[in-house]
């Protein structure tokens, strides 16, 4: 009978991408697979792909943008005005989104223009969400992807595939004092392009009127913000201490920058400091970012943590 050895299972592993592939190909049972597998994982085998992964295939990194319609109530007074829901005349919805994959030139972008309701182009954005792993939108903790939630749900819909967030107005807020943090703001500063211009509330109003100029305009609008955001995005990636650990998207065996997915990384003589322990660092060549490796060293002393 033929030895299956860990080399033989973790190339099988490699080549098919699940457990139960693995089992096929080399000629075990698929439990005594699975166990072999989980042993050598928390032996440390990074070889083997957690789950059926594209290769070397980067993350997928969506960009986005949605455009909403404003509440319409009946008020009594311009200030303070409290609007009780029998007020109300319309909540507000999803008149366009936009969005784009990082690495790739086309934008799509959808409006409501010609349906009765935002549901369709909501759904078709959820569709677009259960393919990516990260999303990044600006003010997107807060905003965007609060207002797509509630959207989805109002239609009974079930929550996207698992994805990471990115907001480029945290790193905005927690890393940097721009003088302004909106995206056009930032941008101009930074000096990387502008937002289209467009005559303000006004063509908001003319959409919801049914101008047809004023939704091309609006959906123009709205596919230029995507572009700037992605280069916001790109310039402020490697400043984020938060940022999805991209190198785990990758199934193999490469060393690579946690932000870009990028495998040049050069040594750099200044150590990382924590608490208790000292990091060799590195600086990715792609995009700047700065890391620490996992292993700890120069540790030849007791090191004392602070008592509560
Ligand atoms: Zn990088």
């Amino acid at each position: 009978m033929k030895v299956v050895t860990d080399d033989d299972l973790v190339a099988a592993m490699k080549k098919t991408g699940s457990a139960s592939g693995a089992a096929r190909e080399v000629g075990i049972s698929e439990r005594t697979a699975r166990r072999r597998i989980g042993k050598l994982r928390s032996q440390g085998t990074r070889a083997i792909p957690l789950a059926r992964v594209n290769g070397c295939v980067p993350p997928r990194i969506l960009i986005y943008d949605i455009e909403t319609s404003p509440n319409l109530a009946y008020v009594w007074r311009f200030f303070k005005e409290n609007i009780s829901p029998k007020q109300v005349l319309q909540y507000t919805d999803v008149l366009c989104w936009a969005a784009k994959w990082v690495g790739n030139e086309t934008v799509v972008v959808e409006s409501r223009e010609n349906d009765e309701d935002d549901e369709r182009i909501c759904r078709a954005l959820c569709e677009i969400f259960d393919k990516a792993n990260i999303v990044v939108a600006h003010n997107g903790n807060a905003f965007d992807q609060k207002t797509m939630r509630a959207r989805w749900v109002s239609y009974g819909m079930d929550p996207p595939s698992p994805y990471k967030e990115v907001d480029t107005l945290r790193i905005a807020k927690h890393r940097f004092n721009f003088p302004r943090n909106k995206l056009e703001s930032i941008a101009n500063y930074l000096d990387i392009g502008g937002k289209m211009e467009h005559e303000g509330f006004g063509l908001w109003t003319k959409c919801l009127e049914g101008d047809k100029d004023a939704w091309a305009r609006m959906m123009e609008y709205n596919v230029q913000d995507v572009v700037l955001l992605e280069q916001l995005y790109m310039k402020l990636r490697a400043w984020d201490t938060r940022h999805p650990n991209v190198s785990l998207y990758y199934a193999d065996d490469e060393t690579r920058c946690v932000v870009c997915g990028g495998r040049s990384l050069k040594d750099i003589p200044q150590d990382s400091h924590t608490s208790v322990s000292i990091f060799s660092a590195c600086r990715c060549n792609d995009c700047g970012k700065v890391m620490r490796y996992g292993q700890r060293h120069k540790l030849g002393k007791n090191v004392l943590r602070h008592s509560l």
